[in-house]
């Protein structure tokens, strides 16, 4: 596909080679210091498609997709900020890193225990990169997938770009996730995420899920991507975009599904010729797509982009699936939201799209327990509330289980809240649930 975006050649820069590109220029010293201290704590890349087509540089530093790319000062606490500056200036490298370190800590690197708690083992062997939370699901991060074609500032798998990937094929990891899945035929989806498996070469990724298609109950295979937005020419015109789309035709041929769950954050994502031709592309494969994205303060924040966001997706065949509350890591102080506002705004914006955007659901949150969807704000029996409910859980019993939070104007994660009408723990919040060893245990007897 020619003529489509000037941009064919994938190239990466980092916050040191950000300095020889034009855009270097644009920025205001205080931007300019900013790259210089918080991306020192914080993964910072990017590539001329975002740099030249989708940021708005008349608009900056409040253009959305500036936002999500170039480090802010408030991204870090105004003390962490001062302190970190103070040592750079002095030059102590091992202070530098003591205190990127202890940053880091403060973060909440691993939310939701997803390092603790969903962790598998086969044969007594811990397996690095697959994690099993919920019955059905097995989420797969292979080696070669741990980076992005361009990291967002909100990330919250940050801590998985802090030092170097190794950007080859493992053989290894592959049969591994083969012979677990083997041993566990409740499994029906592989969710292949990362960083971006997309980053991988077709050859890589085919190395990963052609094994999987032998499996008669693995149903259907998702992979997790902000390729569609970030770098379209990946489904357009990279140099093995057809072995790419062979592959997903195959995946499809095998009479598995094959789900792409593009990060789509912003309407101007999908408004470049490029990015709707990659729709189109991976829609003609026979694989289906679908948005989801967290709500974020700074960039995402108003009602209408939502909806138009939806609505320009339902058009070209792409279904709004999720709409999700910030987690509650990295710098979650700079872009998170009350949940009050983050519902309001998901309701505006589901008020105003026709039936068929209205797959869309949230906002939810990942939480330790499964995916919590925040379902109204109402007065029970007296009490102002939330009205929550289970989409997914460590237990499948709990699913769409309706329960109850006192309305807190202010809270802006699920831990903040408490339950509604006196209770002392909300329904799930037992010994056995939060004993770690017992998570497989709920696993197996639902
Ligand atoms: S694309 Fe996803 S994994 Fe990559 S930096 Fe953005 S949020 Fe993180």
């Amino acid at each position: 596909m020619q003529g489509l975006s000037p941009y064919d050649r994938y190239k990466p820069y980092t916050s040191r080679s950000i300095r020889e590109t034009q855009y270097w220029h644009k920025l205001t010293p205080q931007l300019q210091e900013a790259m210089d201290v918080v991306a020192r704590v914080m993964p910072f890349r990017t590539n001329d498609y975002v740099l030249g087509t989708l940021i708005d540089w008349d608009n900056i530093p409040d253009d959305p997709i500036f936002r999500m790319t170039f480090p802010h000062r408030d991204m870090l606490l105004p003390e962490e900020y001062d302190a970190l500056k103070r040592l750079i200036e002095a030059g102590d490298p091992s202070a530098i890193k003591r205190r990127i370190e202890s940053i880091w800590l403060r973060m909440n690197p691993h939310p939701a225990g997803q390092l603790t708690h969903n962790g598998v083992s086969l044969d007594g062997k811990i397996l690095e990169g697959i994690q099993h939370k919920y019955r059905e699901t097995v989420l797969f991060f292979p080696g070669a997938g741990q980076t992005c074609h361009a990291y967002c500032t909100f990330c919250f798998r940050w801590a998985q770009f802090i030092g170097e990937e190794e950007l080859k094929f493992n053989a290894r990891e592959s049969q591994e996730l083969v012979s677990y899945l083997q041993q566990h035929t409740e499994v029906t989806d592989v969710l292949i995420t990362g960083g971006d498996p997309m980053i991988m070469n077709a050859r890589s990724l085919a190395g990963y899920i052609e094994p999987l298609l032998t499996l008669p109950h693995v149903n259907s295979i998702r992979i997790g991507t902000k390729s569609v937005a970030y770098w379209p020419q990946r489904f357009v015109s990279d140099k093995d975009t057809l072995e790419l789309l062979a592959l997903f035709e195959r995946i499809v041929a095998a009479g598995k599904n094959l789900s792409i769950m593009g990060h789509y954050n912003h309407p101007v994502e999908l408004r470049q010729d490029i990015a709707r031709q990659a729709v189109a592309n991976i829609r003609a494969t026979g694989a289906t797509l679908r948005m989801q994205a967290p709500v974020i303060r700074h960039i995402n924040e108003n009602p209408a982009d939502w909806a138009a966001l939806w609505t320009e997706g339902v058009r070209l065949g792409a279904t709004p699936y999720y709409m999700f509350v910030e987690r509650d890591t990295g710098p979650s102080h700079y872009f998170a939201m009350p949940l009050a506002r983050a519902f309001e705004i998901f309701q505006a914006a589901y008020r105003s799209v026709s039936g068929l955007a209205r797959t869309v659901r949230g906002p939810s949150m990942s939480t330790f327990y499964g995916k919590v969807l925040i379902n109204g704000i109402e007065t029970v029996a007296g009490e102002k509330v939330f009205v929550l409910q289970f989409l997914q859980a460590r237990n499948p019993k709990w699913v769409l289980r309706t329960f109850y939070a006192g309305f807190d104007p202010h809270a802006t994660w699920f831990d903040e809240l408490r339950p509604a009408f006196g209770e002392r723990a909300f329904f799930f919040q037992s010994d056995a649930v939060t004993t770690p060893e017992l998570i497989p245990v709920l696993l197996q007897s639902a």
